[in-house]
């Protein structure tokens, strides 16, 4: 009897294993490879943290705007990246407020930190987002940024040679928020890209909601076109250089 029940809970705890490691494999099979550095067309640099990457938007002047900052609390391969490339930060623009794309932010001490004021309590550890997983775990406030700035949709900020334009596009979380500089189009986790050429939705177990998602996206989409926009750029996947597979999602 007791070996049975042994038997029944090691099944289970095999189960559970089998289905959030079936569900992280589906969640990144398929996507373009995060290489440790990326050079986009317009000249951002992508920047591995691990499986999560962050963006350095050159704007002049030895200075540059970060999208994200990854997970690592010391920015240690951003700051690498920055100090090779003599560039010193002076503002992060956050996508949304998961732990994985603003734990490094408070290495960048004085930079002014932009989100939506939708994304600013989930970004200070005031809330927990709203998806299957991620309702279980909010950010704990002494390790997070302060936002200093929040931008409405179509807001546009001008950084010294640069201007970035917010689009607030909630789904992924409740103010998922992605920026266009530089001729790249940056999505956070609202989307990823697909080695097939195609963009996917925000993956379910991480996300508050996929299907306002798709329609944030898609009505994005609809105020841009192909001159504006040459890159896609994903934080869990490699870029798309091109306006098209955005147009056709
Ligand atoms: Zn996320």
């Amino acid at each position: 009897m007791r070996k049975r029940r042994l038997l029944i809970a090691l099944g289970i705890v095999v189960g559970l294993f089998a289905v959030c490691g079936g569900t992280m494999a589906a969640t990144f099979a398929g996507l373009i490879p995060v290489m440790p550095t990326t050079e986009l067309i317009g000249g951002a640099i992508g920047v591995a943290d691990g499986y999560v990457q962050g963006f350095i938007v050159p704007i002049g002047n030895g200075q540059a705007a970060l999208i994200d900052c990854g997970q690592d609390p010391e920015a240690k391969a951003l700051k690498a990246k920055l100090s090779e490339l003599r560039l010193e930060v002076k503002a992060i623009f956050v996508t949304h407020g998961h732990r994985d794309h603003v734990g490094g932010c408070k290495a960048f001490a004085g930079a002014e930190v932009f989100s939506s004021a939708a994304e600013k309590p989930l970004i200070e550890g005031e809330v927990a987002a709203n998806g299957p997983i991620t309702r279980f775990s909010k950010n704990d406030p002494a390790t997070m940024p302060k936002v200093t700035r929040t931008l409405t949709d179509g807001e546009e900020v001008s950084l010294g040679d640069v201007k970035v334009k917010a689009f607030v596009i909630p789904g992924h979380t409740a103010g998922s928020t992605a920026y266009l500089a530089l001729g790249t189009l940056f999505f956070g986790d609202a989307a990823t890209g697909e080695a097939s050429g195609k963009i996917r939705n925000a993956p379910w177990v991480f996300s508050d909601d996929t299907a306002q998602c798709r329609e944030s996206v898609r009505a994005m989409a609809k105020k841009l076109s192909a001159d504006e926009v040459k890159t896609l750029a994903f934080a869990h996947s490699g870029p798309l250089p091109s306006f098209e597979p955005l147009k056709s999602f």
